[in-house]
């Protein structure tokens, strides 16, 4: 009998919220990471600013929601930046 290996894919929680998702990211956090990503690409060919500063810059807007705020936040905290990957697959 062979043991099955563990899955990537097995429930996990949101490393931002703690709700339930597939992967690293809740879906609510996922779509966050995706509009971000989305948004920094103007910001960065626009204006030229680093990752980090981009987050510092959204946190301080008020239009920001508040799923790309806590994104940001655990970001900034963690430096785990690997974690928006999720929005890109
Ligand atoms: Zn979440």
């Amino acid at each position: 009998m062979s043991k099955s290996t563990v899955s990537k894919q097995q429930a996990q929680k949101c490393v931002v919220c703690g709700f339930f998702s597939e992967g690293r990211l809740c879906f609510r956090h996922r779509l966050a990471a995706k509009s971000l990503l989305e948004a920094y690409s103007f910001w960065r060919d626009a204006l030229g600013v680093s990752f980090r500063d981009y987050l510092q810059q959204i946190l301080r807007r008020s239009e920001t929601g508040r799923w790309a705020k806590e994104l940001a936040e655990y970001v900034l905290k963690t430096g785990d930046e690997g974690v928006l990957d999720e929005a890109k697959v």
